[in-house]
């Protein structure tokens, strides 16, 4: 075991390209930097040249750093940073004479005084706009539960207590080095007008200087460890892969529901000029942090929640009392509404309701209603989980039917008690499950076979069902138990299954039969089946064979592949989401085989559930991650036989949904056989009309579903946004995660219509009309040849490219399973999850600082800087961790330290080779690399989406998993698209021909036609 000072003893020289110092250098001009290297595999790259090793404990020879960006402002630092005001901003922003005022105090904002207004206020919203601030402090709506947030200095004293933390770390009482001043948060809230110019007038662009992801998620991440984001006083959401502590002010929290603007022009016109799409990404049963209030549950018995008569909308903080509390009208549609004489409060004599504060659904944006038994399909029971475990041959020869069976056990008993030794009465109040939810078990090969699990049994009993043509249920009683109960019946299976069917080995599975004898035996409760698969389904009705001949890529008839004509899945899908029931798919494909996946995975898509796909499934390496899996679907919120209602304010209309689920027709609601907290919907708005600039436009998304504890309920959410007659406000208040989520979902929902060069060609005009737009109406007068991007928007270009390199639309050879496993994961990914589907976190940790990974003074982990994607920035020798959320690697550079990888692995694995190459968690040793390096793994596991978060090894020159880092480097030059810098030289191009109206929209034959259907683009969306 080395010494840390051997390899942390380096720190200060460290040649950060966007370090602090860089802000304050002169400008002077200097030529500009070659683009940066294509592949990483490149040798001679300048990182290879230039970058000591630094865990070898050579001195550090950083070159020195590179002058100032000719006349451009270096990438303005984070408005968060404490060290920086906005003093240090303006003048970055005056410097490069783009026309910013130095700021005065904020100016309050319109919503502020509106929002305020609705909330405290007495009467219709209009009245706000005498500019006179409302009567009330911000402190009368809260209640003493909650943080609290009248001033700045007030919402940044100490509210997050140690256990709240959302961070592994705990420590003493919470108590922030510095407040934020108004002048900060004007800084994030109100972005000037202004845009970064990242460009030289020669269309070059420096490799240093263009916006750099992993910057924008830093800075902000910092900031949000020592506050809560108040969600009315703070227009602008976090960046999506930014841990925070909410506070509901009314607004519902970004994590249930992000508007891509939160400013929104009062016409159809005045948001064309901007090219952005009208959208919401709601995500309605997120998962809280620690620290963040639960979601009250509200009853109001038999009468239900009070509801507009005209539009149906839900009681929210936004419908405001008149006559003397008669009368309530609805925030949507105006209506004036009699109150319910058993909802009735008098108002005091400003209008405000008097039980106001005791009332969560007249104070939060978020909360969920006890529905009475007109909301109810059918009689709520607790939640059904039915377990389909693949026994063919496959399975067991590949350990995977080993790994399935484990999972599911530590998914219900937890692998605690078999570790620690512990006896069965330690373990019994560990219940992963609520109350009243069961499981039930069945396995199939080409026949299919349930098994009676009644805890008075001693051993579970088989019932084989051969007639597979037209299955039927064959028990009654003890298919669903309570997993409790029975938990030695249900174990003594799982442990025995794989040696039942070893002597057996049915090469063919029969998917469809066993999927329509699960839909039997749920269709009087519903309920959420777990299916694995390994082999492609081939035996019975319903069988499925080798579509894929893998010579199809860039065909019309890869279109075809991408989805799915079979009656059979069809009808299945659409029979369980009439029953609420869906469908939790784990798919391996031990030898790389073709699955199916559009055909198998419609099911999954269309009944609200999600495939989790093992390719090239190994056991050793991937058992882990697939009972990690198991165990997060089992335990993370779910619901089911869900439907689904998003309202708006006269003058706008639903005009698209993205994301999985079932749509009989547009107008309906959208049904989900289940749903979890890792799901997001896309949801478009056009204009049927002109808006109220003087009024604000208001949302609210209505989840009915019946929780696995079996309580049917409604989850509301509201959010507001203010309403500019132009578009100039609606730039400052966009919110990037959200744009591109929906650009995305969208992009997904067309790969069965369009093909993919079109859609590629699609989100590349998209991103040109876009920056375009911005540069055409709401830029001053920077000089021609500038790049210029909006605050909001910097990394968009950077995004969009991820998106162009995910295998979902990536140019090349991908097989198909994977395409359409990723179109579709897309289209259901929340905003946190997709952000780092399109850009990884790449954490570089062989050069942390001592604290790094250990909690800070105020108990929270201190988190490296993160890395751009790109092998320049890749240091020789090297160790590397690249997370996008869906997978994580340890790359480590061929002559990384021994004492490193010792540190790291433990004594006796000094060199790469020596290494297990399928290991997928580090060991637990004492040293101090070895906690740091775990402490972050834990922390990057807490942030993110459905997927578990393993190691995989990429060692230089001897893992396959390289060829997935290489590919990860979106940056660079890969996946058969152009590197970050060409790409933004290439969309400044086509800015400039914008501008001048030299502009072609058939850069290649196809594009007209798909750019004019695309989102928001000449027509509001496709179609
Ligand atoms: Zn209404």
């Amino acid at each position: 075991m080395s010494e840390f000072t051997m390899y942390h003893a380096l720190g200060q020289g460290t040649p950060d390209p966007n370090g602090p110092q860089k802000r304050n250098e002169p400008n002077q001009f200097r030529p500009p930097v070659a683009a940066s290297p294509a592949g990483y595999q490149q040798a001679g790259s300048p990182a290879y040249g230039n970058t000591p090793n630094q865990y070898a404990g050579t001195p550090m020879q950083s070159p020195p750093p590179p002058g100032g960006p000719g006349y451009f402002p270096p990438q303005q630092s984070s408005t968060y940073g404490q060290d920086q005001g906005i003093d240090n901003l303006t003048s970055q922003m005056g410097a490069v004479g783009l026309g910013v005022e130095p700021s005065g105090p904020p100016r309050p904002k319109k919503k502020d005084r509106h929002a305020y207004h609705n909330i405290e206020g007495p009467t219709g919203s209009s009245q706000a706009f005498n500019g006179v601030p409302q009567a009330g402090t911000p402190s009368q709506f809260l209640n003493q539960n909650t943080p609290s947030l009248g001033s700045p200095a007030q919402w940044a004293s100490p509210q997050i207590t140690p256990a709240m933390s959302q961070f592994p770390a705990a420590s003493p009482m919470f108590s922030p080095t510095n407040t934020v001043s108004p002048m900060q948060h004007a800084a994030r809230t109100g972005t000037p007008m202004a845009g970064s110019a990242v460009s030289s007038a020669q269309g070059r662009v420096d490799p240093e200087h263009i916006p750099s992801i992993p910057r924008s998620r830093d800075a902000p991440a910092k900031y949000y460890l020592e506050h809560v984001y108040p969600t009315m006083e703070h227009h602008l959401p976090p960046p999506a892969t930014v841990p925070f502590v909410a506070f509901d002010q009314g607004n519902s929290s970004p994590k249930f529901a992000r508007l891509t603007l939160n400013n929104i022009p009062a016409s159809a016109d005045a948001l064309a000029a901007t090219a952005l799409p009208l959208g919401l990404v709601l995500q309605p049963l997120a998962p809280l942090q620690e620290g963040e209030q639960p979601i009250p549950v509200l009853d109001f018995g038999e009468a239900g929640p009070p509801r507009c008569r005209r539009c149906r909308a839900y009681i929210n903080p936004f419908m405001t009392f008149r006559s003397g509390g008669n009368k309530f009208v609805c925030n949507m549609c105006t209506f004036p509404n009699d109150v319910p004489a058993e909802y009735f409060a008098p108002t005091d004599p400003s209008g405000v309701r008097v039980d106001r504060l005791q009332r969560p659904e007249l104070t939060l944006g978020t909360v969920e209603f006890m529905v009475p038994k007109e909301y109810w399909a059918k009689e709520p029971v607790g939640l059904r989980w039915l377990f389909l475990i693949d026994v063919t041959a496959e399975a067991i020869n590949r350990g995977f039917l080993t790994g399935f069976c484990e999972g599911i056990m530590n998914a219900l008993y937890g692998d605690s008690g078999k570790e620690k030794g512990q006896t069965e009465a330690d373990n019994a109040p560990q219940r992963r499950l609520p109350p009243g939810a069961k499981v039930g078990i069945v396995t199939f090969d080409k026949e299919i076979h349930f098994y009676n699990l009644s805890p008075g049994l001693g051993q579970p009993q088989m019932l084989v069902m051969p007639d597979i043509e037209d299955p039927f249920v064959p028990l009654s009683e003890g298919l669903f138990v309570d997993p409790q109960e029975s938990k030695a019946v249900i174990t003594s299976l799982l442990t025995q299954l794989p040696n039942m069917f070893s002597e057996v080995k049915n090469p063919e599975p029969a998917l469809l039969p066993t999927l329509n004898s699960a839909v039997a035996a749920l269709s009087t409760t519903g309920g959420k089946i777990v299916c694995s698969l390994s082999a492609l389904p081939t035996w019975g009705p319903g069988r499925l064979f080798l579509r894929d001949d893998g010579n199809m890529h860039n065909t019309d008839a890869e279109k075809k592949l991408l989805t799915t004509e079979h009656p059979g899945f069809k009808k299945t899908a659409s029979k369980m989401v009439e029953s609420g029931i869906g469908v939790d798919f784990f798919l391996a494909a031990p030898s790389g085989g073709y699955l199916d996946i559009a055909t198998i995975g419609h099911i999954a898509a269309t009944t609200g559930g999600e495939v989790f796909y093992y390719p090239n499934f190994h056991s050793p390496r991937d058992t882990l991650k697939l009972s990690k899996e198991i165990q997060h679907t089992v335990t993370r919120e779910t619901g089911y036989q869900a439907l689904m209602k998003v309202r708006c304010s006269n003058g706008l209309q639903v005009s698209a949904y993205h994301g999985n689920f079932y749509h009989h027709t547009f107008g309906a609601d959208l049904e989900f056989g289940v749903v979890d907290a890792d799901k997001s919907i896309g949801v478009m708005f056009s204009y049927d009309g002109k808006l109220d600039p003087k009024l604000d436009a208001h949302f609210q998304s209505a989840l009915l579903y019946t929780t696995a504890s079996g309580q049917r309920r409604v989850r509301c959410s509201n959010i507001v946004a203010s309403v500019n007659e132009g578009a100039a406000e609606a730039m400052k208040f966009v919110d990037q995660d959200a744009v591109v989520n929906i650009i995305a979902k969208e992009a997904a929902a067309r790969m069965s219509e369009k093909n993919l060069k079109e859609i590629r060609g699609a989100l590349s005009e998209k991103t040109v009309d876009i920056l375009a737009g911005y540069r055409k109406n709401f830029t001053g007068n920077n000089p021609p040849g500038q790049l210029v991007l909006p605050e909001n928007l910097k990394e968009f270009s950077m995004y969009i490219l991820g998106l162009l390199k995910s295998r979902a639309f990536k140019g090349g050879k991908e097989p198909t399973d994977r395409r359409v496993h990723d179109m579709r994961m897309i289209k259901a990914m929340g905003p946190l999850e997709l952000s780092l589907y399109l850009y990884p976190r790449i954490i570089s940790i062989h050069n942390l600082d001592e604290k790094d990974g250990f909690a800070n003074e105020n108990g929270h982990l201190r988190m490296p800087e993160g890395v751009r994607a790109s092998f320049s920035k890749i240091e020789e020798g090297g160790a590397y961790l690249v997370d996008n959320g869906q997978t994580c690697l340890l790359w480590l550079h061929a002559q990384v330290s021994p004492n490193l990888l010792e540190d790291l692995f433990g004594e006796g694995h000094a060199s790469l080779k020596q290494l297990d190459a399928f290991q997928s968690a580090l060991p637990v040793l004492e040293t101090h690399l070895n906690c740091q390096v775990r402490n972050i793994l834990q922390y990057l596991e807490s942030s993110r989406g459905s997927k578990a978060l393993t190691l995989q090894l990429a060692r230089q020159g001897l893992d396959g998993a390289e060829y997935e880092f290489a590919r990860l480097l979106y940056e660079d030059r890969n996946n058969e698209a152009q590197s970050y810098v060409d790409w933004l030289v290439h969309v400044h191009r086509h800015i400039q021909l914008e501008l001048s109206g030299q502009r072609k929209k058939d850069d290649s034959d196809s594009l007209t036609s798909t750019a004019s259907t695309f989102v928001g683009l000449r027509t509001p969306y496709w179609n």
